[in-house]
């Protein structure tokens, strides 16, 4: 089991039971979920088995990640770094609700270009499915956006 991040532990205890499953957290958000048997440290990914990669996304929290699933790594759990907004059409990263370090979170989103993502699956809201090639374009308009929203305020 993957806990992206601090917010959406409630009942890892009894999941982990049910499943019979360790858990898996980052360590910098790891005293929400101290019974994880796993950690993951630092920025550097972690792959588990052939087709899950575990991605530290520092920025919504200190200790966020997203789990990259599929053996041509397709399928995306993002926790609340990412999510699509499918009224206005764009893959959101909030600076509303960013918990830690907005700047850092904008360098996780970069980090994410190296991916053909295919299914996006937030922690809150609707899963988002992308055709091939519209991942990179998607992340390059959510950046420009949060460009322009930071020269506005910069003056
Ligand atoms: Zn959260």
């Amino acid at each position: 089991m993957v806990l992206t991040h601090r917010d959406d532990v409630a009942d890892h205890v009894r999941w982990a039971k049910a499943l019979e499953c360790e858990r898996w957290i980052h360590k910098s958000d790891s005293d929400a979920a101290p019974e994880a048997e796993n950690q993951v440290i630092g920025k550097k990914g972690l792959l588990l088995g052939r087709a899950l990669q575990l991605i530290p996304v520092p920025g919504h929290t200190e200790g966020s990640m997203v789990a990259v699933l599929g053996d041509q790594q397709q399928i995306m759990f993002s926790g609340d770094h990412l999510w699509w907004n499918d009224k206005k059409q764009v893959l959101v990263a909030s600076k509303k609700y960013c918990w830690w370090n907005w700047s850092e979170q904008l360098k996780s989103v970069k980090r994410l270009f190296d991916f053909d993502i295919t299914w996006l699956l937030p922690g809150h809201g609707q899963a988002h499915q992308f055709a091939s090639g519209e991942w990179k374009k998607a992340l390059a308009q959510t950046l420009r956006y949060a460009d322009k929203i930071i020269s506005i305020v910069q003056g």
